[in-house]
């Protein structure tokens, strides 16, 4: 190849190939080659090496769409004679030119990502009609009913796609057409029905484009190339990227392929299927289609479609109604599964009988059914425990956490639509996306109810805790999206009439209007008036077995953060191996404990400090015997109180008048203590292990009640790990002083009860400068708990409770990849870490090293807590599970997976 200068080179980094043919049994890609190919060529060309039937076709790679981007929108010069080769290629296997009026070659243009975006980007099907083209496709054995339906299709997906007309624009002719000729469905309007629409069609492109719709078939190419480039950066697709943490610089891939048609008749039908059912995990072939259509009326969801095998529906199945191409999909289900040890999504489409597999990819599944096809191909010999463990995502388990509608709940369902993706909620009702999120974002709880979704809705979804629609069937947009976000939805309920404009919803004689309560149930289907009480999930059968096998990958601890025994319950039931944060500062607001601590810090002097403090310290020692109990012999971490003073004191004129009279004391001198304990900033105010260093009674009265709690426990037989943490160090003085206090508490509690207690004295790293000296701290302190929250608050110099002003827009705009309060910034706060981690084993080398901030339960940041040497990290209780299968992915040396 000869090229000048800059391109040369950089044509010569990348792989000299742009075009990657299959076609005829054979193929220059593979599965493997996710990254160049995007998921859809990569696998077509799988399909294709293994002998399944799959039209001939080329994919771009997405190296190329790399380039057109960098170019400014413009595709490489030697794009086009490699594209002209390749449709030779395909008109030859196919018997067909393209372009050629009497026997036409027509070919669908598809994009296609290294991850599967479902419908955010764009297709073009039917690509090569034309005024005399069409005449010729009629002739070839369709006839023109089929052949001007086709037409109509490529000049709306073209006019919308590549001329950027809104789909509205054309859907009203289309309607218009069915109206005018008292008929239902579109596949009902006859050939001249369809030349009628088609020409509107053209009007319209003329009138808002100013052209004549194209008729040059390379014209129509080479649009619909750069087109479906383009639709990389569309707003759904930008949206879906940043929902699932997918790179902007990945790009898509764009498949040309030949057309096989579902639309030529009654011995045609087009369809989706799952190798197992993608919202249970049963082991059954799963899947709906619609005769005498196209690909893309099955994901509109504006026919109903029918089921593949016979069910009670009532509906004709593709079992009953065409029995040899159903028993041919049925063989490639097999062995696609088998192929690929994992449950698949295909697309397929029948052309007079013959079966064309069009696309597969691994199914997206629901949290449930995730874990129970992991199990089972484990069961079935497919894969071991260990890449069952590697194919369920942590946010799987989460789902499967989801709350369940209360079987005791004796509400009856008033409709029943397909229960698309698991799991009960409750909310108001909104009508549009944009509602949703706006709603959502007040704080409401909001259930979003169409009638269909498309991709624009995407936002308003993930603001939603359930979405219904009432047409669509389990492969529907909003079920394929839905499932993919965990979010509970039901489709096609039918007995909804949704008015969106009125935003009214009628069923049977009753009325739903917006802000209405309603209860969705995705695991049955069912939708409820009001507010049915749901509860939790069990965790027994496959999940039990599937989580055994994560803790026999898992190589680090994971224990939760819990202040109540009610929770402590949870999190061991749930796994969690110790409590890695015990806030105690909660435990001073009980109704009855308040006034005390209130008490304490007006007091005048150290005595009637002291006093107020033995009024709290048996409510501390049972809080302690409580949590304790519930952990059995666990490790417990406590940490000293924390937050400022101030937050226990009234701030309202008349509260703070009231605690005087209740006091005894002068209002003068409450105002006065409520004042000088104002502070500019609190969080980095008096708070934490100075405040023990100005008020030593508060912490010696807290060490007290957890020696007391532990010994008394000990006592009884019950076995404990106290672990005493000291928030907010940053100098080993600061330590040093609080170490000894506690170990004299120690000492006399111990000899007074004269138990044998082992227990440790650590703290918190959540100061930079702690990171810093962290071997200093360590020569006194036994373990390290790293509270990331406030260690990221104080790196970045970002307020927490402020942040949200300014931390969604640095995202927006890619100054930070994530919010680094959700996901760990392991670059900065991360090094930190490290260091910290570093220097404090080099002084001590058993160490113990955690983390107790939110990060904790975040599968990125879990990762990276293994990554570091951690002995374990600490989440809130329901996530507990979640980071024990990030822990075991880390560990068997996956990379970490968002979303
Ligand atoms: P998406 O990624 O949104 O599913 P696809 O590229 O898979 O987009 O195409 C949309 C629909 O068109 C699918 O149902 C697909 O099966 C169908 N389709 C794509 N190419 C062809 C083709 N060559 N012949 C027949 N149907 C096709
Ligand atoms: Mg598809
Ligand atoms: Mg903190």
């Amino acid at each position: 190849m000869v090229m000048g200068g800059r391109l040369a080179k950089e044509e010569e980094e990348m792989s000299s190939k742009l075009v990657y043919s299959f076609g005829a049994g054979k193929a220059d890609g593979e599965a493997g080659m996710k990254a160049l190919l995007g998921g859809k060529g990569a696998n077509l060309a799988e399909m294709t090496n293994i002998g399944v039937p799959v039209p001939p076709g080329f994919t771009i790679s997405t190296d190329v769409c790399t380039q057109f981007y960098k170019e400014g929108g413009k595709l490489p010069d030697q794009l086009e004679p490699e594209i002209r080769e390749q449709i030779a290629r395909i008109e030859e296997i196919v018997g067909a030119r393209f372009g050629d009026p009497s026997n036409p070659l027509l070919v669908s243009v598809r994009s296609g990502a290294r991850a599967s975006m479902p419908g955010m980007m764009d297709t073009v099907l039917n690509l090569g009609l034309t005024p005399e083209t069409v005449e010729g496709l009629a002739a070839m054995g369709g006839g023109e009913r089929f052949a001007y339906d086709s037409y109509r299709r490529f000049v709306t997906m073209y006019g919308n796609v590549v001329l950027g007309i809104p789909h509205e624009a054309f859907e009203g002719e289309l309607e218009a057409a069915m109206k005018k000729a008292g008929v239902k469905e579109d596949s009902q309007l006859d050939a001249d029905a369809l030349k009628g629409v088609v020409e509107s069609l053209k009007d319209i492109v003329k009138r808002e484009t100013g052209n004549n719709f194209p008729d040059d078939v390379w014209e129509q190419l080479r649009g619909s190339v750069r087109a479906v480039f383009s639709s990389w950066n569309n707003n759904r697709a930008v949206s879906y990227r940043r929902l699932h943490r997918i790179p902007d610089e990945w790009g898509t891939a764009v498949t040309v392929q030949a057309m096989v048609f579902g639309n030529m008749g009654p011995d045609c039908a087009t369809g989706v299927a799952f190798t197992r059912d993608p919202a249970t995990g049963e082991n059954r072939f799963y899947g709906e289609y619609l005769p005498n259509a196209q690909g893309e009326d099955v994901v509109a969801g504006t026919r109903t479609p029918r089921p593949l095998a016979k069910d009670d529906s009532g509906l004709p199945s593709l079992e009953e109604t065409m029995p040899e191409a159903y028993k041919e999909l049925c063989d490639i289900r097999a062995r696609l599964e088998k192929h690929y040890k994992d449950v698949q999504d295909l697309e397929f489409t029948i052309q007079k009988g013959r079966l064309w597999l069009l696309q597969t990819r691994t199914g997206k599944r629901t949290g449930t059914a995730a874990v129970k096809i992991a199990v089972d191909l484990v069961k079935e010999g497919v894969i071991d425990s260990r890449t069952a463990v590697r194919r369920v995502e942590p946010a799987h388990l989460d789902q499967l956490l989801h709350p369940q509608i209360d079987p005791k709940a004796k509400e009856s369902p008033i409709a029943k639509g397909l229960p698309a993706s698991p799991g009960a909620a409750g909310g108001k009702v909104v009508f549009t996306a944009a509602d949703a999120v706006s709603w959502a974002e007040r704080g409401e709880n909001v259930i979003l109810i169409r009638n269909e979704t498309s991709p624009d809705d995407i936002d308003g979804m993930h603001s939603a805790r359930a979405v219904v629609t009432s047409r669509g069937g389990m492969t529907s947009h909003a079920a394929v999206v839905a499932r993919g976000m965990g979010k509970s939805c039901v489709v096609g309920c039918g007995a909804l009439s949704v008015d969106a404009g009125s935003k009214t919803i009628t069923v049977g004689s009753q009325t739903i209007v917006e802000g209405d309560r309603v209860t969705v149930d995705g695991t049955t289907g069912n939708i409820y008036l009001g507010e049915v009480p749901t509860m939790e999930a069990a965790m027994t059968g496959d999940f039990a077995e599937f989580m055994k096998w994560v803790d026999e990958a898992r190589t680090i601890g994971v224990r939760a953060n819990s202040d109540t025994p009610g929770d402590s319950e949870n999190a061991r039931r749930f796994g969690a191996e110790g409590i890695g944060l015990c806030r105690t500062e909660h435990m001073f607001f009980g109704e009855e404990r308040l006034p005390a601590v209130q008490e304490m810090i007006l007091a005048d002097d150290v005595e009637d400090r002291k006093k107020a403090l033995d009024v709290l310290l048996p409510f501390q020692r049972d809080d302690f015997v409580g949590i304790f109990k519930a952990m059995e012999g666990l490790p417990v971490t406590v940490r000293l109180l924390d937050p400022p003073l101030h937050e226990f004191l009234p701030t309202s004129p008349e509260a703070v008048k009231r605690l005087a009279e209740r006091t005894g004391k002068s209002l003068q001198k409450v105002q006065a203590k409520v004042e000088s304990l104002r502070e500019a900033n609190p969080m980095l105010g008096h708070r934490g292990c100075r405040v023990g260093i100005s008020f030593p009674e508060v912490y010696e009265m807290q060490m007290r009640a957890i020696f007391e709690a532990a010994c008394s426990l000990t006592k009884e037989g019950v076995k404990v790990l106290p672990e005493i943490m000291i928030p907010l160090i940053g100098t080993s003085a600061e330590f040093n002083r609080l170490r000894a206090m506690c170990d004299e508490v120690g000492a006399e509690v111990i000899k007074q009860t004269g138990v044998d207690l082992k227990y440790l004295v650590g703290t918190m790293i959540e100061i930079p400068r702690a990171c810093l000296v962290a071997d200093d701290i360590a020569k006194q302190a036994q373990f390290f708990s790293f509270g990331t929250n406030d260690l990221t608050q104080m790196t970045f110099g970002y307020s927490r409770d402020d942040a949200g002003v300014f931390l969604p827009e640095y995202v927006e705009k890619g100054i930070l990849k994530e919010d680094p309060f959700q996901v760990l910034d392991t670059e900065g706060v991360g090094l930190l870490v490290r260091m910290g981690i570093e220097k404090g084993r080099g002084e001590r080398p058993d160490l113990k090293v955690g983390i107790c901030g939110e990060h904790g339960g975040d599968p990125a940041s879990v990762h990276f807590c293994f990554s570091v040497g951690m002995d374990y990290v600490s989440c809130s209780p329901y996530r507990v599970p979640l980071a024990r299968l990030a822990a075991a992915q880390a560990a068997l040396g996956m990379e970490a997976r968002g979303d």
